[in-house]
């Protein structure tokens, strides 16, 4: 089924040029993935705006497509991003309404732009993770340059560049007649960009970017686990007007003793063994949280006690992991001579009813 683009973008067939581009600027604004986040219909909805302005701002397929109703433009393959030609409408827009940054994470590897988002491990302590925190974080990064709004240029103005015409593109020829090449490679004038400040900015000198430290404080959330990304929006490196994010990612370190899996803790408790043979209660201290547990009459090594809901919090804030108490039990090495004693004749006892089965 060929789908009706004219509908997909709310003009009617007659449509000027200029009424198609405003109609997908309207509707590019509403289902941005970033105004829409985790929002599955809103992605697909974008998607299919983006594949119906391809098709219908190029008036050759436009004409194709009303003479034929095909959607086929792309071998077959359906609508795919790395073939959208339209990136600096979107990126326009994006500017305009989100103050920057679009692309990288939305389209995975569509762009010639350096990778902006900037990484950075944090290490937190299991017990950070517990309570939750917040981490002073230093980090350096290429950030836009305020005196020029990140285009380069002093008043802002961009110019086609005489090199490449706008293309972004140079065409290098080598050898001659017969043996000669072409080869198409990124403009060295304007790396890429097409246009190039009219008067280079007098602070970054016409980068378009500064180099700044930043010195930011972080929330961790309660339950934060080991390769959990915080995503910082905005924070990352700039290039073209364009920002990226910082990630910072994660490490969660366990104290000695103590062991995690997923939201559950496992942690070793020792108790002497006439506790473990009659029962009893142990205070168990986690972090500053402390509970009383229930020793069974008849508790072996190595037995998993829980303590339901004391485990980790879940990041999304629903309830809590377990806390698992390993029992290790310890047999005492010194005895006095009452203790000897008893023990001795706990031994015959036992014996006397192994006789008696
Ligand atoms: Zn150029
Ligand atoms: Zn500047």
């Amino acid at each position: 089924m060929a789908k009706d683009y004219y509908a997909i973008l709310g003009v009617d067939r007659n449509a000027s040029q200029d009424d198609i581009k405003r109609a997908f600027r309207e509707l590019a604004k509403k289902y941005h993935p970033d105004a829409n986040p985790g929002n599955k219909e809103a992605e697909e909805k974008f998607k299919e705006i983006a594949e119906a302005y391809e098709v219908l701002s190029d008036p050759q397929k436009r004409k194709q497509y009303d003479e034929t109703g095909t959607t086929d433009f792309n071998s077959g393959s359906g609508f795919n991003w790395q073939n959208f030609t339209h990136f600096d409408d979107i990126n326009d827009i994006f500017n305009q309404f989100f103050g920057g940054n679009f692309g990288d994470t939305f389209f995975g590897g569509y762009t010639n732009q350096p990778d902006l988002d900037i990484y950075l491990r944090v290490n937190i302590s299991l017990e950070e993770a517990y309570y939750g925190t917040s981490k002073n974080i230093k980090y350096r990064r290429n950030a836009m340059c305020d005196h020029c709004a990140g285009t380069g240029s002093e008043n802002k103005v961009l110019v086609t560049c005489p090199t490449c015409h706008g293309s972004g593109q140079e065409r290098i020829t080598r050898g001659q007649g017969f043996f000669r090449m072409v080869t198409v490679t990124e403009c060295r004038t304007c790396h890429g960009r097409g246009k190039i400040p009219q008067k280079p900015c007098t602070v970054c000198h016409g980068t378009g970017t500064v180099s700044k430290n930043e010195d930011i404080s972080v929330n961790i959330p309660r339950g934060a686990d080991t390769n959990l990304k915080l995503r910082l929006k905005n924070m990352g490196n700039s290039y073209g007007g364009l920002t990226g994010d910082l990630y910072v990612v994660l490490m969660v370190s366990n104290p000695p003793g103590i062991k995690r899996s997923g939201q559950d803790i496992y942690m070793e408790h020792t108790i002497d063994f006439p506790e473990a043979a009659l029962g009893g209660e142990e205070d168990i201290k986690l972090f500053k949280e402390s509970y009383k547990l229930k020793i069974p009459a008849g508790t072996q090594p190595g037995e998993i006690l829980k303590i339901k809901g004391a485990g980790m919090p879940r990041v999304n804030g629903h309830g809590s992991g377990d806390l698992n108490v390993i029992i290790k039990i310890e047999v005492p090495r010194h005895l006095t001579s009452k203790q000897k004693e008893l023990l001795e004749e706990f031994r015959n006892e036992k014996k006397k009813s192994w006789f008696h089965i």
